[in-house]
């Protein structure tokens, strides 16, 4: 399983996850298949930003209905972590609803990509996802 990201998009967000580099910043990534061709960052509305992530639900849900009303998918979710270590957290776990979604996480210039279990499958799965990094992707 691969997906593909720009180079542009990821060092956006690298430069996103630097600028708050105390906190988690968080956002939701967007695409088609296997082209990640964007993100919004959305406010991290958690009560502990330093160790926790909650993506704004009023975003996420303008971004879900961009995407029902013929927008970019929302593939999934991008979240950082300032101490640098991309895998995915206890915290991580406990909240991942099992949608097949994708989640990256970043920090400290390094990145992870994972797909959430997919339907069916128990809560708190992470299947690593290989990311090749392109300088352009182009419309499917
Ligand atoms: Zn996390």
């Amino acid at each position: 399983m691969r997906q593909r990201i720009s180079r542009r998009v990821l060092d956006a967000i690298h430069a996103a996850a630097e600028a708050d580099a105390g906190r988690e910043i968080c956002g939701v990534l967007l695409g088609e298949g296997e082209a990640i061709t964007g993100w919004a960052q959305a406010a991290n509305v958690a009560e502990d930003p330093a160790t926790r992530f909650e993506i704004d639900p009023a975003a996420l849900f303008r971004l879900l209905r961009a995407e029902r009303a013929g927008g970019p998918r929302v593939m999934g979710y991008v979240h950082s972590h300032p101490s640098g270590d991309v895998a995915p957290s206890v915290t991580d776990a406990a909240m991942a609803a099992p949608d097949g979604r994708l989640w990256m996480i970043v920090g400290r210039g390094r990145q992870a990509l994972w797909r959430a279990g997919p339907s069916g499958e128990r809560h708190g799965r992470f299947d690593p996802v290989d990311l090749d990094v392109t300088e352009a992707v182009a419309p499917a």
